[in-house]
């Protein structure tokens, strides 16, 4: 079984009412191969960074078994910069800032090696670039996708022609309202679900998530945390988690998806514990196993 994760890798700068990180490491990419590094290796990653993302950065992911021969480094540009900013309300955020830089003109060149991977997760960037992607992979056996206001505003038209070959898309409540114009999330998730994607993963923040698979429907619970210092990242290490498991366990039914959920949810409640990625850097199979026993204690319950 392998891997291909395609999507962004940021410096970015990050304000919580906590604290404030700045040109900080992250970016779609980055946090969902950081975070499915911890079920399945190597993960291999196409992205694009310029001369000022730093270089033991790159060491790093290669000491996680991310294989880094689909990155491209851009002498004499500027990696991908994005500045958010988090209400007390940690579910709240705004884009202050997105400046594309070396993403603007980023050709992503899928390498011979990585085209027939199995699984392929399309981390939140340019739709039209998730479809340049599609287009070179060699028929693979599950598309996971993700995506964001931005560019559910800017690119809606490609975006829509991306999800005709997602088979599992995760998003949170107010991308899955934006793409379907439903306020109700049971029908955004129905209207989604004929756009393309049988299974759809609603994350709802610090309320969990909600899956989707055909007709059947699970409710996760967030694992409940006191301190919460960056929620940055939340989405994509849940992303990384539940694909990691999946491409593992290389069991797509109902029943591993709901586990492969919770091992989203573990990874992602790590990280929202520090800025950046750094919660997530060295995790130990132990702290992930005993969260996801903590997980199914929280919710779990007798029948009558
Ligand atoms: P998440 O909190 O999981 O939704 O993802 C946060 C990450 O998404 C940050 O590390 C950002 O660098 C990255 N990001 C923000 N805006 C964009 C965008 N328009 N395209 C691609 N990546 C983005």
């Amino acid at each position: 079984m392998s891997l291909l994760v395609v999507g962004s890798l940021a410096l970015d700068t990050i304000e919580t009412p906590f604290g404030k990180a700045e040109r900080a490491v992250g970016g779609s990419a980055t946090y969902i191969s950081l975070s499915a590094s911890y079920f399945i290796q190597p993960v291999r990653l196409v992205g694009v960074v310029g001369s000022d993302f730093p270089k033991e950065e790159i060491e790093f992911l290669k000491e996680k078994e991310i294989d880094l021969e689909g990155l491209q480094v851009k002498e004499d540009e500027k990696t991908f910069f994005w500045h958010g900013k988090y209400d007390f309300d940690l579910n709240n955020r705004e884009s202050l800032a997105t400046e594309l830089n070396v993403f603007a003109n980023f050709d992503p060149i899928i390498p011979d090696s990585f085209k027939k991977s199995t699984f392929l997760c399309l981390g939140n960037i340019n739709p039209e670039l998730q479809l340049k992607v599609l287009k070179q992979m060699d028929n693979p056996r599950l598309v996971i996708g993700d995506t964001m206001n931005f560019w559910i505003e800017g690119k809606y038209d490609a975006l829509i022609e991306v999800l005709k070959h997602i088979d599992i898309l995760i998003i949170n409540d107010s991308e899955a309202r934006e793409i379907s114009q439903q306020a109700n999330l049971f029908k955004a998730a129905k209207k989604i679900q004929e756009m393309g994607p049988k299974t759809l993963i609603i994350k709802k923040g610090e309320h969990g998530a909600l899956l989707f698979k055909e007709e059947e429907l699970f409710i996760a619970p967030a694992y409940p945390l006191e301190s919460i210092y960056d929620p940055t990242g939340a989405g994509d290490s849940f992303a990384g988690g539940f694909i990691g498991y999946l491409a593992k366990t290389e069991d797509l039914s109902y029943e591993n998806m709901k586990r492969a959920v919770i091992y989203g949810s573990t990874i992602a409640s790590f990280t929202v514990e520090s800025f950046s990625i750094d919660r997530i850097r060295d995790l130990s199979a132990l702290e992930i196993k005993d969260r996801f026993n903590e997980f199914k204690r929280l919710s779990d319950f007798s029948s009558i």
